[in-house]
């Protein structure tokens, strides 16, 4: 079966199921790997074909969350929390058992809102366990801003590699989707002196940055193709795809969604046609910095500021970048080789108190 080998492939430390038959509740908790601290990642729920498939995903979601938290060089590791969205479940106690669940791992697992769970849900998972992340509490801040700040240190890094001049003024950028981080990033943009197209299906959302900044606007299927120096991706992920990965017109691919690759050979195709990509779990990475040097759960000993951690971003796609030029290897390989040797290295949880009580 195809999640036997994953788990022996990628050496999952702890899989569980959690299951509540009057709740009509099945999950998956993964957690992928504590090297570097407590297992953090958030709790989706979403409506699955079948157990494997949200068996799979809980795998694979875990194991892309170690490998973020170590290139962000944050000492936590990685898991995932998948709920399966079934008619006439009980949400309410599908999440005080899902918080239960997490409670009786006294702090080695931390989760939060992801896909399907709203503000709402994690207020009832925090009736069970203070594991579960409080966003709105805790002076965290406006963590899309982080995101978007994250998402432009990203960009100038590409811009050095690939014109060896890091400054965005004057240059084109297309931002797809201006939502919640999308918004920022045109803000910086505009800030920066860069020229900038959006394109959104959601007029209001197009309406709100038209009113504020000096914008062009171009249908959500014309994006792709905008003559410019940067395409920025801040709607969804998957969107770079045997349709799309020959329109581009860009030098650099540098956004804020999740997942921008639908296959790394959609990777590798972009690596042959000479566009800089800047890997999407680099450079969005920016809210899970502010918010983990800002939460109060975890007593992390090292207390950066976040600004700073989310500033060296730069860094970290800079080398990246040129590692792939030098090697000749597509810059999703070279994040994956960078973050899997601080998996390695780096040994840090003993920084942290995991004395909190659960
Ligand atoms: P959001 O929902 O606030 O904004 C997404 C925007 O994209 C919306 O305005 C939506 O109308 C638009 N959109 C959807 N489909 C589109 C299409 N086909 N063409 C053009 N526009 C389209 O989400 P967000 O919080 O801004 O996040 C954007 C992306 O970044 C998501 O993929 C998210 O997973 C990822 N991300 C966000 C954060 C964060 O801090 N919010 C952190 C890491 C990653």
């Amino acid at each position: 079966m195809e999640y036997f080998d994953l788990i022996k492939k990628y050496d999952y430390e702890d899989i569980s199921i959690i299951q509540n038959r009057k709740a009509k509740l099945f999950a998956i908790d993964a957690i992928h790997d504590t090297t570097r601290g407590p297992s953090v990642g958030g709790t989706r729920l979403m409506k699955y074909r079948n157990e494997e498939d949200a068996f799979v995903d809980a795998l694979r979601l875990s194991r892309a969350m170690t490998y973020k938290n170590a290139a962000a060089g944050l000492n936590c590791g990685g898991g995932k929390t998948v709920i399966m969205d079934i008619e006439g479940m009980d949400r309410k106690l599908a999440l005080q058992t899902v918080g239960r669940f997490i409670k009786s791992l006294h702090g080695r697992r931390f989760t939060g809102r992801d896909l399907g769970i709203s503000t709402k849900d994690i207020e009832v998972m925090r009736t069970e366990t203070q594991w579960v992340a409080d966003e709105t509490s805790a002076g965290v801040g406006d963590l899309s801003e982080a995101t978007a700040f994250g998402v432009v240190q990203g960009m100038r890094a590409c811009l050095a590699v690939a014109y060896g001049d890091d400054s965005l003024k004057g240059r084109h950028i297309a931002v797809q989707g201006v939502g919640e981080v999308g918004y920022w990033v045109v803000q910086y943009a505009i800030e920066n002196k860069a020229k900038v197209t959006i394109a959104d299906i959601d007029r209001k959302a197009i309406e709100k940055v038209m009113n504020q900044f000096p914008v062009a606007v171009v249908a959500p299927n014309e994006i792709y193709e905008v003559d410019c120096d940067i395409f920025s991706p801040c709607a969804m992920g998957g969107i770079i795809h045997s349709e799309t990965v020959s329109k581009f017109k860009c030098k650099i691919i540098a956004g804020s969604a999740n997942n921008i690759l639908a296959t790394n050979q959609d990777g590798l195709v972009l690596f042959k046609r000479g566009i800089f990509y800047a890997p999407d779990y680099i450079i969005n990475s920016g809210a899970l910095i502010q918010w983990w040097y800002r939460q109060k759960t975890y007593k992390v000993k090292d207390k950066m500021d976040p600004r700073e951690a989310i500033r060296d971003l730069y860094h970290v796609t800079r080398n990246i970048l040129q590692k792939s030029k030098e090697e000749r290897l597509a810059p999703f390989i070279v994040a994956d080789q960078y973050a899997a040797s601080r998996l390695k290295k780096e040994k840090t949880y003993m920084d942290l108190n995991w004395g909190c009580e659960g």
